[in-house]
């Protein structure tokens, strides 16, 4: 047992959620979900980042203040996670007191420690969109990437973090601990495209808009992102207030699991270690970037025409096939490619076809020949026995080692291999002959093995099948004290236990037919 504590990005509410944001907070809980099975001691985080001149201007074009416009989206992501089952302990936003306070004093602590300083910005200018653009940004042309009309070199007051007094100890945490940042090769990202090129200290702060968090010490400016948001994931846990417990218990007693996106690894991989090495604070266990999913033709975007709203997917699927689609299909890490036809292949071929096949086949076969009492559970009987249960064991341990390496996908396909296993037990134990035969202790082994297997798959997916396990379990007789993790390698639990079913967990699809209504929800 330990202390967990899983991430997700705050998501910009500047639209509503998009089945990008739907993955990451998928896999996220997936990961809290299994933690708590193993009677870890878990928290599970998520949130948005509601401050920042792109949601005021949003605001503005809906005719709506920033804070009843964020009010609104955030309304839609809470919606989502409950649809999609998500078990997420709270909810920041970083508009809350309780967030802003945490914030200021992060920054107040960080100005007085020198680790801040007031300088100036300079660079290209877009005045009517009050923002300041890079070389790369603005072109040879040197006009606005966002509105299009010419930039001027412009100067502007703002907070810089000294990012060079901590980069060595950077480099040392990464040296001494190769796992903090995976995959691998987003490491050697980091190393080539900004570490090693040295780096430039970091601006912190605005004065060209007001939308964020004021700067005790200098109103006139206002937190530029960073600060502001990489404090959501110490800031709910209650640093730096009277009620610090569960910082103390998640934070510095815990593991800590950020998983986020490609886009702001440099400010997860760099500036986060950083401003909490200068606030004397443990930096996160482990980051992990996931990919992103796409269509055939790039990435999803309203432009495109390619976007998939979750909310229809799990209108016609349910949310259990959207979360073992997302974890199975597109590998965990890299990016995934979103096609109708592969959305119905995977939950048909895993699902319907192996394991839900295994559950209704066995179930019934208890029904037929014992009346659906689960026979008691002997070692040794048939030949093929010994190694269905050796597996058996092997599985809950490698898919625990995988888990916790976060190689999701990886614990799926090989908890599908049981199922997949015990598929083939039944056609190489031929039940249907034992009984013709009359050979009961053959067939009642078979029967209690079965079973057996049908509970550990079954539990071990649970994570991602968060209604589906519920009905397999009550179908198989499983009562709530063997709900239990700790059970799973204890051949015999389920000895007499009663069936109830089955009836099918998970209805066939038909391919053509799903393939047309899938393609009408794709915008
Ligand atoms: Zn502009």
């Amino acid at each position: 047992m330990k202390n967990f504590y899983v991430t997700t990005p705050i998501y910009f509410p500047n639209a509503n959620p998009h089945l990008g944001t739907a993955y990451c907070t998928i896999m996220a809980d997936i990961l809290a979900r299994y933690h708590r099975l193993k009677k870890d001691d878990t928290y599970f985080l998520t949130g948005t980042d509601e401050h920042g001149l792109k949601i005021f201007e949003k605001a503005k074009q809906a005719h709506k203040t920033p804070q009843e416009f964020v009010d609104e989206i955030a309304v839609n992501f809470k919606k989502l996670w409950k649809t999609l089952s998500i078990s997420n302990d709270d909810f920041i936003r970083t508009t809350e007191t309780r967030h802003m306070k945490v914030a200021q004093s992060i920054f107040s602590k960080l100005l007085k420690n020198d680790d801040i300083y007031l300088g100036h910005y300079e660079g290209w200018y877009c005045v009517p969109c009050e923002s300041f653009w890079t070389n790369t940004q603005v072109g040879e042309a040197r006009i606005c990437p966002e509105c299009g009309r010419p930039v001027i070199t412009a100067k502007e007051e703002t907070y810089f973090f000294r990012t060079n007094k901590y980069l060595e100890q950077l480099k040392a945490h990464f040296e001494k601990h190769p796992d903090f940042l995976l995959p691998i090769n987003r490491k050697n990202e980091m190393f080539n495209t900004f570490i090693n090129q040295g780096l430039n200290d970091l601006s912190v702060s605005r004065t060209s808009f007001t939308w964020g968090v004021p700067i005790l010490e200098n109103p006139q400016h206002v937190m530029y992102v960073w600060i502001d948001a990489l404090a959501n994931y110490i800031s709910a846990l209650g640093y730096d207030s009277i009620d610090d417990q569960k910082f103390i218990k998640f934070w510095e007693q815990g593991e800590v699991v950020h998983l986020l996106g490609a886009d702001i690894t440099r400010f997860h991989a760099i500036y986060w270690p950083m401003i909490l090495m200068a606030l004397g604070l443990k930096v996160p266990n482990r980051l992990f970037v996931h990919g992103l999913i796409m269509t055939k033709d790039g990435k999803m975007s309203k432009s495109k025409g390619n976007t998939i709203d979750p909310f229809g997917l799990i209108n016609l699927y349910g949310a259990d096939v959207l979360r073992y689609y997302c974890a199975r299909e597109i590998k965990f890490g890299e990016d995934g490619v979103f096609t109708p036809e592969q959305f119905i292949e995977r939950t048909n071929a895993d699902l319907v076809n192996n394991y839900g096949n295994l559950v209704n086949r066995t179930l019934s076969m208890i029904n037929k020949y014992y009346d659906g009492i689960i026979p008691d559970f002997v070692s040794g009987v048939n030949k093929e026995d010994a190694s269905l249960e050796k597996r058996c064991l092997d599985v809950i341990k490698e898919v625990d080692s995988l888990m916790e390496e976060l190689k999701i996908t990886e614990a799926l396909g090989v908890i599908l291999e049981l199922v997949d296993m015990a598929n083939k037990y039944i056609e190489l134990t031929t039940p249907w002959i034992l009984a013709k035969e009359q050979r009961h202790e053959a067939l009642k082994s078979v029967m209690a093995h079965l079973a057996h297997v049908i509970y550990v798959a079954t539990m071990l997916l649970s994570p991602v099948l968060v209604t589906t396990h519920a009905a397999a379990l009550d179908q198989l007789g499983v009562d709530a004290t063997i709900r239990d993790y700790a059970k799973l390698s204890q051949f015999g639990v389920l000895n007499q236990g009663k069936i109830v079913g089955p009836t099918p967990l998970l209805p066939r699809l038909d391919v053509t037919k799903e393939v047309e209504r899938i393609k009408e929800i794709i915008k």
